[in-house]
């Protein structure tokens, strides 16, 4: 298929797409949908306001016509919506998507993982922020211990998937975790990322001092491991890599606090409720659903995408302060996923 390739205002192309399919979760991580404003009664977005897969489907056509090769199935939880490797599948069908991934808990994989292979999705990358049964139950504000996690890193493995593990470092909450973790991963054969805690939305109470960096993270497993820094895959890779010296296990770093990256950032997000937003700490999306619903040709969605790249100047990491993060609108991790 023929793409024609879009550039915004800083110059970069549009290559990735982070599609969230719900913004429910089972679980209620304190740095993303903390329980007490996430409780019983928060209004969730009700079924018809989600996009349904067909209309997930036609918006990733177009999307993968501008140039977009890699797409990641986020939420929320995404394997709480139904019926996800129909979805799987659409998408993995479509012609010039080189790369499928899911970010996910992973306490749903057993049951799906399987399935989700066969469907064609290539990669997972599961969140796990602690191996202690108490603190991640405390940090998952669901009480959940390690295990169900463990079972669906097991079950994704077996079948065949690629496996990454995600862990947000907190100060004072799982700092203490980051050797444990690598110990784990690197004994496992997985590619462990550690995520510097954001200010993503506005609901988590961010602060700057509770990040922990990638220097501090580098500098403690250095103490415990020969690390050799990997050259990255390709342009716009997120995670910086070293490997464990004499193996073939990589660990990553995604540095979005102290090392922004915006100068290479190719990726846009839709939301559950059909919105694109061209950076993680916007305030507000471009509505495509309402749009597409109120019958837009693919010709008149391709533009309204190709107006929305090319004025898109954003590069909040670079500019963020204490200030910024407390003061700007910005929409929640749960709508746009990770
Ligand atoms: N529920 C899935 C999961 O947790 O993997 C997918 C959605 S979750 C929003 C995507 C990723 O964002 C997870 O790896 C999560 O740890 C990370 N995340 C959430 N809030 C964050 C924050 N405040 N700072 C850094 N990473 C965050
Ligand atoms: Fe749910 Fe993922 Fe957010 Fe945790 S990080 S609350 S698992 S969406
Ligand atoms: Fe991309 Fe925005 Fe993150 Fe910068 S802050 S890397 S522009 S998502």
């Amino acid at each position: 298929m023929a793409k024609t390739i879009i550039k915004d205002k800083l110059n970069r192309p549009l290559r990735d797409l982070r599609i969230s399919v719900i913004d429910r979760c089972n679980f209620r991580c304190q740095y993303c949908m903390p329980a007490e404003i996430f409780g019983p009664d928060f209004a969730f977005l009700p079924k018809s306001e989600l996009l349904s897969y067909e209309e997930i489907e036609r918006l990733a056509k177009i999307f993968i016509s501008l140039g977009v090769e890699k797409i990641r199935l986020t939420g929320g939880e995404p394997l709480m919506r139904k019926d996800m490797p129909k979805l799987v599948k659409m998408l993995s069908d479509i012609e010039g998507l080189k790369d499928i991934g899911l970010t996910t808990n992973g306490v749903l994989l057993p049951k799906h993982a399987k399935d989700l292979k066969e469907a064609g999705l290539l990669r997972v990358n599961i969140s796990l922020d602690s191996l202690d049964d108490e603190l991640f139950g405390q940090i998952n504000g669901r009480n959940v211990g390690v295990k169900p996690v463990i079972k669906g890193i097991e079950a994704a493995k077996e079948a065949g998937l690629g496996v990454k593990i995600n862990m947000v470092v907190k100060k004072g909450l799982n700092d203490s975790e980051i050797v444990p973790m690598a110990k784990f991963c690197k004994d496992n054969g997985l590619q462990l990322r550690f995520i510097e805690y954001m200010d993503v939305g506005s609901t988590n109470g961010w602060k700057m001092d509770e990040v922990v960096t990638k220097k501090e993270i580098y500098e403690l497993l250095k103490e415990h491991y020969l690390l050799e820094p990997v050259d990255p895959d390709y342009f716009g890779e997120v995670a910086k890599r070293y490997r464990y010296k004499g193996t073939d296990v990589d660990v990553g770093f995604i540095t979005s606090v102290s090392e922004s990256f915006c100068s290479s950032c190719t990726r846009s997000r839709l939301s559950a409720n059909g919105q694109i937003f061209t950076c993680l700490f916007n305030g507000e999306g471009h509505d495509l659903k309402e749009f597409m619903r109120k019958g837009a040709t693919d010709e008149e969605i391709t533009d309204r995408i190709i107006k929305i790249w090319n004025g898109r100047k954003d590069r909040y990491s670079d500019e963020r302060t204490e200030e910024t993060a407390a003061n700007r609108k910005k929409i929640e991790m749960s709508y746009i996923g990770g």
